[in-house]
């Protein structure tokens, strides 16, 4: 947010602060400055407007508060149970307050005879109920301080506590902090977009975030601030997209020719689903609109993207451009490679393939003929970026699961091309939601396929527990008499890689002993192994020498093996639900009845449980993404991390989706209207822009 001057005061100016405290709140909170306090917000709130009586007192309450004389306060017990114990009064009746610890302060603290007020969690003790280790102030004091209405509370640490620093300290500081602020946190947004969505002023909704006279008053801060918070990643996107357009030109892929025409007529071996056909449109479009493509495709899996991809490269390539595909790991680039060169037959079409296992030779000759323009695609890897792999001209660059590659790696490609920017097309079969794509990718153009090609059966998924394990075992034996294959799937656990060993050795041999050799062959992959023995392995599934693949998770993206219609996942407890799908994408993509099985342990936590009963529901990948996000929250979901959106302080992506849209929208506007914020009614805005720090090298420009 924003970063005026008096927001980057340091921490230990602030009064009540000091240099000690100040080094602690650095350390065990970041907290180094005005701003980083001022974002420090309460991660719940409790509701102190309403004082309980004691009547009323009961353990299935929370934190409640009452209020009332304390008439007496003794210490009872010895050693471990010794404990100061307080009577409190009111007019419906009388209450113990007990401590265990701290004696000495609270004897001190209370007084027979005032007024108190006593907020904690009831507890019920033989029958009788009573407050451990209640907070408890003078209830002038309470008066005083304003502690009545909501009351934030904010985390804090052991160590914090020591110095005074729990959430009442932290508190304390807030309302320091707020009233030195008073006036220097001025409004910035738009009088008309305050005016269309009655945000409260801004210095209020900051109070308000902190010290909430009531919920109506909080909602309305939260409101502004998230609103806020998205609207300049959305300005910040937006901007970036504009620009883009403004200062690259694109190569305008105007015409449609022989490759596109005799490629689309008489070697497509199917027909395209409409979703296809749409995409195909949307990209031909943008490729010969003189604006440089940015555009995301996405895709359940099984949708067919590469054969997208593949036609709209031919299209580069009737326009006189070469193209480029890169893919996430190697297994996937040879896979590419095959399934195109395949598809383009006998066609004078000159397929390349880059890898890290491209021996010398073969490179020497690629790099000469990607220069002189005789090699018209070349596939591989990330070692497509590298310095060495010159285009005569690059017209089009095409990403394969972009989760995998950086903003940084994506626009090394770009720069391969000296006069233009290529059009750029990023596929992902990790499907998000709408308004997280919004943000994730705001600075790209969107297209869905969302139809699977005809005559695919559903993936058909159970839940089976660990001790059905011989009837898996047994229907996986039936369907390989049928001529079907299977993946074993274990989990891989990063932290530990030695268990993860031990558990696909471990399943290895139980598969090996229930499916004896020579009657079954059985393929292992793990992400130890050197590329050539994975490689191999792969091969002899990949051509049904093998009937059973035994993996961890590097099988996870886009491997095709049409014949193998079963996915046994073992410990499904241990993967993410996105994960889950895309495993389970690896079937059902012949013509067979594909079958999906989830391994668990009878102890499931009750997210498991929803990750299970979620896979077992549906096949639909958007759907899978929306409880995966609700789940896990933005963080975990890839390509979060290069959005800005871990910046996100307030806001929800999963709960939020309105004021996301609001934002969106908000933004679109005054780019549209405009871009450059010159209109005076505009000023402030951009001024706030330029002074926040993450945009800085983006609006600093425009002046
Ligand atoms: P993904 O979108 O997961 O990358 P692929 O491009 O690997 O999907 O396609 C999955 C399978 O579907 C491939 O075997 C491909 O040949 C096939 N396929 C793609 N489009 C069609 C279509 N329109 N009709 C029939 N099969 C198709
Ligand atoms: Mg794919």
């Amino acid at each position: 947010m924003s970063s005026n001057n008096i927001l980057e005061t340091p921490i230990e100016f602030l009064k009540g602060v000091g240099p000690q405290r100040a080094q602690l709140l650095k350390t065990e909170l970041q907290i180094s400055n005005f701003e980083t306090l001022l974002q420090h917000f309460p991660f719940r709130y409790v509701d102190r407007s309403k004082f309980y009586t004691i009547s009323e007192v009961n353990d299935t309450l929370a934190y409640i508060q009452i209020k009332g004389h304390i008439i007496k306060t003794e210490v009872v017990g010895e050693k471990r149970t010794k404990r100061l114990v307080a009577t409190l009064k009111d007019q419906t009746g009388s209450i113990e307050l007990v401590w265990f610890q701290g004696m000495k302060w609270i004897s001190e603290l209370v007084k027979a005879g005032e007024q108190y007020v006593v907020f904690g969690k009831p507890a019920d003790f033989k029958g009788k109920f009573s407050f451990n280790h209640p907070e408890i102030e003078l209830y002038e004091q309470y008066i005083q301080m304003g502690t009545e209405g909501l009351h934030g509370i904010y985390s804090s640490t052991e160590r914090l506590k020591n110095y005074g620093l729990d959430s009442k300290g932290i508190l304390k500081l807030m309302r320091q902090l707020l009233s030195q602020l008073q006036g220097e946190l001025p409004e910035f947004l738009p009088l008309s977009l305050i005016e269309q969505n009655n945000f409260v002023p801004r210095e209020t909704a900051w109070k308000d975030i902190h010290i909430p006279a009531n919920t109506n008053d909080l909602k309305a801060a939260e409101f502004r601030l998230k609103f806020e918070e998205l609207f300049i990643i959305q300005m910040r996107l937006l901007k970036l997209k504009t620009k883009r357009n403004l200062s690259y030109k694109g190569m305008v892929f105007g015409k449609v020719g022989n490759y596109f025409n005799t490629f689309y007529n008489d070697y497509l071996p199917y027909e395209l689903t409409g979703a296809q056909k749409r995409v195909v449109k949307e990209i031909r479009a943008d490729m010969g609109s003189g604006k440089q493509m940015n555009r995301l495709l996405q895709g359940d899996v099984g949708s067919g993207k590469t054969v997208v991809s593949l036609i709209c490269m031919l299209i580069s390539l009737d326009n006189s451009y070469q193209s480029c595909l890169m893919a996430p790991t190697e297994i996937l680039a040879n896979q590419h490679f095959t399934t195109i060169t395949e598809l383009l037959k006998d066609m004078p079409i000159k397929v390349g393939l880059l890898t890290g296992s491209t021996g010398k030779k073969q490179r020497a000759i690629l790099f000469e003929t990607l220069l002189n323009g005789e090699l018209h695609i070349l596939i591989g890897t990330h070692a497509l970026i590298e310095d060495n792999v010159q285009f005569q001209n690059l017209g089009f660059v095409v990403i394969d699961e972009q989760h995998r590659f950086g903003v940084e790696q994506r626009s090394k490609l770009w720069n391969k091309s000296q006069q233009y920017v290529p059009h750029v097309l990023v596929m992902t079969a990790t499907p998000i939601p709408r308004t997280l794509a919004m943000t994730v990718y705001g600075d790209l153009d969107i297209s869905i396929i969302d139809e699977l090609p005809p005559g695919r059966k559903p993936i058909l998924t159970v839940h089976r527990f660990d001790d059905k394990r011989l009837d898996v075992y047994e229907f996986i034996r039936s369907q390989i008499e049928l001529g079907r294959q299977a993946y074993i799937v274990y989990p891989l656990i990063e932290e530990s890689e030695k268990l993860d060993y031990k558990n696909l050795e471990e399943g290895y041999d139980m598969v090996l002993y229930q499916f004896p050799i020579p009657r079954y062959q059985i393929s292992i992959v793990h992400g130890r192994m050197k590329a050539k023995t994975k490689d191999w392995e792969m091969q002899r599934f990949v051509n049904g020498t093998t009937q059973i693949m035994v993996a961890t998770t590097v099988i996870e993206v886009g491997v095709n093996v049409p014949n193998a219609s079963i996915m046994l996942i073992e410990s499904v407890e241990r993967f993410g639900l996105s994960q889950l799908h895309q495993l389970r994408g690896r079937v059902g993509r012949g013509a067979a009845q594909s079958y999906c099985i989830l391994m668990s342990s009878h102890k499931l936590s009750r997210e498991a449980r929803l990750r299970l009963d979620t896979m077992v529901r549906t096949n639909d990948g958007f759907e899978i993404a929306e409880v995966d996000l609700k789940l896990r929250g933005p963080g975990n979901i890839e390509g979060t991390q290069q959005s800005g959106l871990m910046d996100l302080k307030l806001t929800n992506i999963a709960q939020d989706q309105e004021i996301i849209e609001l934002a969106r929208h908000a933004a679109q506007y005054f780019i549209e209207k405009d871009v450059n914020l010159a209109l005076p009614e505009h000023a402030d805005l951009l001024l706030f822009l330029r002074q926040n720090s993450k945009s800085k090298s983006n609006w600093s420009r425009i002046s």
